[in-house]
Formats: C-alpha cells, structure tokens, sequence
C-alpha cells in the first residue's frame, strides 16, 4: 500500500512512492507546466483531455510525490493510457525525463496495485519472454496458424497478420561471430534480442553483412537475454535490473553495443539506470553505425530513381533524437525518402499496448496507414519491429515494410548480382 503522509513526523518519506524507481522530486520540479508537449502527445490528440496529457501526468506525479494523492485507480489509468512514445520528452524546453517518470510511475503502479493478470504479465516478460525456446514454440505455432489465416477469429487474424511470415525452423544469430571484411575497425557486440531472430531474422542478416563489410568483428554472444525494454516499460523494473545484470555481462569486452530494433537501442541507452555502471563500451543503434560507415566510405553509395515512404519510431526519433541517420541509409541505397507524418505521432504500436489498449491502438495504427496510403508508396521503411507489425496489419500484405538495414542490403546484392552477370 502507498505511504500515507503522517503529521509530525518529519523523518518519515510523505511521498505515495514505494520502490527505489520512483520519480524523483528533482525530475517532477523541472516541469514548468508550459503545455508546449500537448500538441505532441497523441493521447491527448485523441482525446483533448489534460488527464491525458504528459502535464497532467507530471502533475499527478508530483502530487503523488507530496503524499496530496496516492497510486490509485485514476493514477493507474492515466498512465496505463500513457504510450511511453516520448514524444513530449523531445520538444519539452524543460528536459523533463518523461521516460524516466513513465517507467518509475509503472513500476509503483506494479508494486501498490499488483492484480493476479498484471503480476503474471510482468513475470512473463521477465522470465518466460527471454526463454529461446519457449518463443520458438511460440513461432512455430504461429506459423501453422498463418497457414490456416481464412479459419481464425478477426482479432487474432489481425494480430498474426502484423508478422512477417514465419519459418517453421527460423535460424538463431546467437553465437556467430564473423570476421571483419578489409581493415578492421573494432569488435561490435549485436543484441540478438528475444522476438528478433525468429521473427526478424532478415533484420539480423542484413545487419552482421553490412557490420562486417564496413569492417566491424561481429559477436552475437551466446549467454544475452532479452534487453528488457517490455519489462521495464510495463513496470517490471526487477526483471529489468535483473536482464541488463546479464546483458552487462555478455557483452564485456566489445568496442560498441548494437541493436537493430529501436526500441531496444533505445533501451540500451538506458541501462545505467538499471544496472550500476552500464555498460563498459557505448551503445548504439544499427542505424547510426551503418549511416557513419556510408559516410566515411567504408560502405557504398548507390544509384537508383525510386521513393519509399520512411516512418520514424518513436524510439529512434523521440527516445534517442535519431532522424537523420536511417533516412541517410535509404537515400544510400537509392532511394528517395518521402515523409509520411512531419509530426512523427506515434503508431499506436508500444510494445503491449496493441493488447492492452486495442481501441486507442487501432485508432493510432489506422491514422499512420491513412498517412502512408496519401503517399502513394508502396513500400514503407521502418526500424522498428512493433511499429512495422503495426503497419502491416494495418495496410494489408499488399505493402512491404522493411528495415533499413535491409533495405540498403537488398540493393548491394542486387547491385552485386548485377555486375557478375
Ligand atoms: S513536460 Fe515539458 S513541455 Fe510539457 S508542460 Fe512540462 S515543461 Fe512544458
Ligand atoms: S509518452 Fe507519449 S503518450 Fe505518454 S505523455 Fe508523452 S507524448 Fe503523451
């Protein structure tokens, strides 16, 4: 239960705050309540409601902070509506921590309001999600389903349909390590994720060819787990401490930690607030190793004369400011660029939030589809694994959605292919 403030007694901690991820009274106080993040906060674009704004979240936080409110019913709605898209973060004149408060406001959430669904969820991501073969038997079942797509219930139909189309016996990147192409450059660690070898396996592929060429050893350590982005966005902040420990671990001793998902990268960015110390070696996403190695030469520039449409995640453009890059990539591989949402609004994706909240969900997945249909492309270039899901399911198999990565190592084989004939 919350702490309740107690008169008199001046040693005792008034705040409703419970576990050591709360937020702190320093990251409330830099809210100076401008609102100039409302515009940018899609819950608040759907609904117009302060409560459902980054202000008003804040302001719930901090009364909960001065022990004027506690983690109740209300608290637990506002920021189980919150996407955690960060969106408010990157325009806020305050550098307010929003992913911080977010984050530390679901784990309070999971510790004063547990309820038997939410603490087995919270478990699953933090023991079962990581376990490689239980989500390999998750694959291989969803792959029989996706043949039998015309017999299933709309909702799962629609959630199956977000998947690539899976391979019954889908290859693991864990443990390979291959060697630099020309002068070696330094030793990347890639995170093979929980989800991402069997579901996006491409992704993996796409990304040791193109590390490799621009001169990087890849490992793929054996003994990683998932990063813990789920976890620790739906309030299990122990698991997540618990899979960064062995994260921390793993990858001791590469010159750079790589993800190839955006919301991983992003994650990995913040690992120090869940791991003392880090890691030992800098972070960072696929995209911004690939786009500096095109920059430098080490990987080529290439012609062509059609467009794709580029949609940010929210991980890469809000989380990590990262805009330039991943379009840098495309335009490498010969491809014009076209923005589909200046605005970069999230897609509704969020990492459980597609199952927790399917109707704001639906509304926001439907809104970026109607964005890319306006486009007329045909072919949409995303970083992310949930936002390209999302996309798929709603734009139908008659769009193909990729990564960068891939898409700029389509193009070199094709363009390899082409000169040896
Ligand atoms: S979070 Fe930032 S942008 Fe939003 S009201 Fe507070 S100070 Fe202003
Ligand atoms: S994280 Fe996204 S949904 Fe949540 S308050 Fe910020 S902008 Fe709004």
């Amino acid at each position: 239960m919350p702490s309740q403030p107690v008169q008199g007694d001046t040693a005792r901690d008034v705040s409703g705050w419970i576990t050591d991820f709360r937020p702190t009274k320093d990251e409330l106080d830099a809210c100076v309540h401008c609102g100039l993040c409302l515009p940018h906060c899609p819950t608040f674009r759907l609904t117009g409601n302060e409560a459902a704004s980054p202000r008003g979240r804040i302001t719930a936080m901090r009364a909960v902070n001065e022990g004027v409110l506690t983690v109740d019913e209300d608290f637990e709605e506002m920021l189980g509506f919150c996407l955690g898209c960060r969106a408010c973060e990157a325009v806020c004149p305050g550098l307010v921590p929003y992913g911080r408060l977010f984050e530390g406001a679901r784990a309070e959430i999971a510790a004063q309001r547990p309820t038997l669904v939410g603490s087995a969820r919270r478990r699953a991501l933090g023991r079962l999600l990581p376990l490689r073969r239980l989500v390999g038997s998750a694959t291989t079942m969803a792959g029989l389903l996706q043949k039998v797509d015309g017999l299933l219930p709309n909702p799962l139909r629609k959630r199956l349909g977000g998947l690539r189309t899976l391979s019954a016996n889908p290859q693991s990147s864990l443990g390979r390590i291959v060697e630099p192409e020309g002068t070696p450059v330094g030793t990347v660690g890639l995170l093979s994720g929980c989800v991402m070898d069997p579901w996006f396996g491409g992704v993996h592929e796409a990304s040791i060819a193109l590390l490799s060429r621009a001169g990087y050893r890849v490992v793929v350590p054996r003994s990683q787990t998932c990063c813990g982005a789920l976890a620790a966005h739906d309030g299990a902040a122990e698991e997540a401490r618990r899979l960064a420990a062995v994260n921390q671990r793993a990858f001791a001793g590469v010159d750079v930690v790589v993800a190839d998902a955006a919301g991983c990268s992003a994650h990995l960015a913040d690992y120090d607030h869940f791991v003392d110390g880090g890691f030992d070696a800098p972070t960072r996403d696929i995209t911004v190793v690939i786009a500096e190695a095109i920059a430098d030469g080490r990987l080529p520039r290439m012609e062509g004369n059609e467009s794709v449409a580029y949609q940010d995640p929210c991980h890469l453009r809000h989380a990590q400011r990262i805009t330039e890059e991943p379009r840098s990539i495309v335009r490498a591989a010969g491809y014009e660029a076209v923005e589909i949402d200046p605005d970069g609004i999230c897609c509704g994706a969020a990492g459980l939030y597609t199952l927790l909240r399917p109707v704001a969900a639906d509304e926001l997945g439907k809104r970026k589809a109607d964005q890319v249909r306006a486009t007329g492309m045909t072919t949409v270039v995303s970083a992310n694994p949930g936002c390209e899901m999302q996309l798929r399911s709603h734009l139908g198999d008659s769009y193909r959605i990729v990564h960068p990565v891939e898409l700029y190592h389509d193009r070199l084989v094709s363009h390899a292919n082409a000169g040896t004939r």
